[in-house]
């Protein structure tokens, strides 16, 4: 019997679900939204919207409509500034838990602290949070820990992307705690718990199945971070980012496989794919 795992945690995360049914709903009282960024990194969402009526652009003075939808990432400061200041009808559809750090850096530069934010510089979240103030460092390599250490900070408090692996997060906190010379370090566990929880669940499914599929596009950094988990564990996985990927995959060799995604990836999609895997044979696990 050729048998199917497929996680529990899959589909869009809260965050995008509501971005993405905002933006739906939007669209059908309005004939155009515009947003800064894919609302949602994967193109076959974006793909839909757009023939709704939605128009994605790569900065402020691009935004020629009335009514504007900040993705779940969130928008630098000055953006959200800049386009109030046009009028714009917005609708902030930054996740919860991404504005929970934007307050955290606002309160604890108030009190004197430098923040730290351990993640990705072109990230449009780290963007969005660096914005929040100026005594801001992002870590991403050894050059930026090298200038930091430099910097002879007093009191920092160091936050994290939220879709960090967590033993990479705590790794370069011990690295701080131990090579940065500063009177107080406060760390806050800022990775959200959703991509947290589908890192664990996809090593446990890698580790007992001959291939993953991990659904989504390449441009998500949890899809990517999946990928990598699982290979970790299983060396035949693969990305499937639309249904020609996955009609390239030989599958004889396979007789249990799991199925994972990203937090962006639409269940449209992925209810397609079980079906496909379904008239291949393959039975699913409860
Ligand atoms: S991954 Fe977490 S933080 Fe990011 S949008 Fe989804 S729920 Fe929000």
């Amino acid at each position: 019997m050729k048998r199917m795992f497929i996680a529990k945690n899959i589909g869009f995360c809260f965050g995008v679900k509501r971005a993405v049914e905002t933006a739906e709903k939007l669209l059908e009282e309005i004939p155009q939204l515009y947003t800064i960024g894919d609302i949602v990194h994967n193109p076959l969402v974006i793909e839909r919207l757009k023939k709704k009526g939605l128009i994605i652009c790569s900065s402020v003075k691009d935004v020629k409509g009335d009514y504007f939808l900040v993705r779940s990432h969130g928008l630098p400061k000055k953006e959200l500034e800049e386009l109030k200041k046009n009028n714009k009808k917005i609708f902030d559809m930054t996740c919860p838990f991404v504005k929970k750090i934007h307050h955290y850096v606002e309160n604890f530069i108030k009190r004197g602290y430098h923040i730290i934010i351990i993640g990705n510089k072109t990230h449009p979240e780290v963007l969005g949070i660096k914005s929040c103030g100026e005594k801001i460092d992002v870590l991403e390599d050894k050059v930026d820990f090298e200038k930091i250490k430099s910097k002879r900070l007093k009191k920092v408090v160091v936050i994290g992307q939220t879709t960090l692996n967590f033993n990479d997060y705590l790794q370069v906190v011990k690295d701080i705690v131990k090579k940065i010379d500063v009177k107080e370090i406060l760390v806050i566990n800022t990775i959200c718990k959703v991509t947290e929880e589908r890192e664990k669940e996809s090593m446990e499914i890698a580790k007992r199945v001959d291939a993953v599929f991990v659904l989504g596009s390449k441009e998500s950094s949890n899809t990517r971070k999946l990928y990598e988990t699982c290979r970790k564990f299983c060396s035949n996985t693969f990305y499937v980012e639309n249904f020609l990927d996955l009609c390239k995959i030989n599958l004889n060799k396979f007789k249990n496989i799991g199925i994972v995604s990203g937090t962006s990836t639409p269940n449209f999609f992925i209810n397609d794919v079980i079906e496909y895997f379904r008239k291949k044979k393959y039975e699913e696990v409860k």
